[in-house]
């Protein structure tokens, strides 16, 4: 009796042990949060630490299943309360989470029909951002449009005798036939208890600086187009990274521009640069998206895999255009009145253009850690010019559309 008792003992403590052990590994579920719109929704689910996990689709007559499960983790208070979230629109009925296996949580979304829907993972904190369409990305026009293109290149084939081979040339009409510019969003970088980047000197807050061009660039876009225009924050708000392109996915946005200042360690350095989405090696490029993506270096070489997949669903070409005209345009105007150095169009993973569906660019205006530059960020004068330059950049595009 005695040893058996002992040996009970032995195994209850080893099971108490194991039990601990898989409780500390584990990764918690900490929260599902949602933006849902008419005709698109973006679901983010946040986890304390990266977790591995796999997805599945089945589809049955009357729906459709979505299924994540993610290993190692358990659900957090607050998500086992939330338990079942319920949508009034018309194509994404529910979400459920709940713990599938001891060690894996499974997060379901259920759809009335098939939907379009694409996901992918961001770091720091780690989270899982799925973003479902209500319509087709590829929509009944954009099919007609392209038959129409095919016609049109056909036309021209027999004309010339040759056939077009110049890839620049048929991409541009393409978008001549495919591309309109009706709605803009203007995204005045971080806000709230975010403040971005601080002026060496004065000490200035780039979210104050950069809600500012961004209204000014909204005036004139107001003023002298029939453009819709609108804007992810116009107060001093924090608003989550995935949440500004969600905004300019639902507003069915044709272009998206987020208005930033940065800061460098060389305080040489200032000017103005167009940033598009790409991966790339450039370290100065890569300490750039790091800052405002509130994350480390590392974690942008991680994004090397990620970005892949995005380039095939995102308007990069075209972003990179906008980024030129941007640039270009901006720069040309600014130096009517000030000797401005151009820092260039470049290619960097911000996190802010992951997951936009339309042209989507980012401006750094300067550098808040250059004497001069904080000084001319200052004035109100400068912001103002800086402001209608990148007006005339995107009218340049659109005109190029034409
Ligand atoms: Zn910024």
């Amino acid at each position: 009796m005695k040893i058996k008792n002992i040996k009970f003992l032995i195994i209850l403590f080893i099971l108490v042990f194991i039990a601990k052990s898989v409780d500390a590994k584990s990764i918690l579920l900490k929260d599902i949060r949602y933006f849902s719109y008419k005709d698109y929704t973006r679901v983010v689910l946040d986890l304390s630490a990266p977790v591995r996990f796999s997805s599945k689709e089945l589809k049955e007559k009357t729906r459709v299943r979505f299924f994540f499960d993610l290993k190692n983790t358990i659900l957090s208070e607050k998500v086992k309360k939330q338990k079942t979230i319920v949508f009034k629109n018309s194509y994404i009925k529910e979400i459920r989470a709940g713990q599938f296996k001891k060690n894996i949580a499974r997060v379901v979304l259920e759809f009335r029909e098939a939907k379009e829907k694409r996901y992918f993972t961001l770091l720091h904190p780690f989270r899982i951002v799925i973003d479902i369409y209500g319509r087709n990305l590829n929509g009944k026009t954009s099919i007609k449009k392209t038959e129409k293109e095919k016609k049109q290149k056909t036309e021209k084939e027999i004309k010339t005798g040759t056939p077009e081979i110049s890839g620049e040339k048929k991409y541009s009409m393409a978008r001549q036939l495919s591309l309109t510019v009706k709605r803009i969003v203007i995204d005045p970088g971080h806000g709230g208890k975010d403040p971005g980047a601080i002026g060496r000197y004065y000490k200035t807050k780039e979210k104050k600086i950069v809600l500012d061009i961004a209204r000014r660039l909204k005036f004139y876009l107001k003023k002298y187009t029939k453009l819709e225009v609108y804007m992810t924050r116009d107060k001093d708000v924090f608003i989550p990274l995935e949440q500004r392109t969600a905004f300019a996915n639902s507003k069915r946005a044709d272009l998206f521009i987020s208005i930033h200042a940065n800061a460098a360690a060389n305080r040489k350095i200032y000017g103005f640069s167009t940033f598009w989405l790409n991966f790339t090696t450039d370290p100065h490029s890569i300490r750039i998206a790091a800052s405002e993506n509130a994350s480390s270096q590392r974690s942008i070489w991680e994004l090397k895999s990620l970005l892949k997949k995005i380039t095939l669903t995102s308007k990069l070409i075209e972003s990179k255009i906008f980024a030129k005209k941007i640039q270009y345009n901006t720069l040309k105007y600014i130096r009517r009145y000030y000797r401005y150095p151009d820092y260039g169009v470049r290619k960097a993973p911000f996190y802010v253009l992951i997951g936009a569906s339309m042209p989507a660019v980012l401006v750094e205006t300067g550098f808040l850690s250059n004497k001069t530059n904080e000084l001319l960020l200052r004035s109100s004068r400068f912001r103002n010019r800086i402001a209608f330059g990148i007006y005339k950049g995107i009218i340049a595009y659109i005109d190029s559309l034409r």
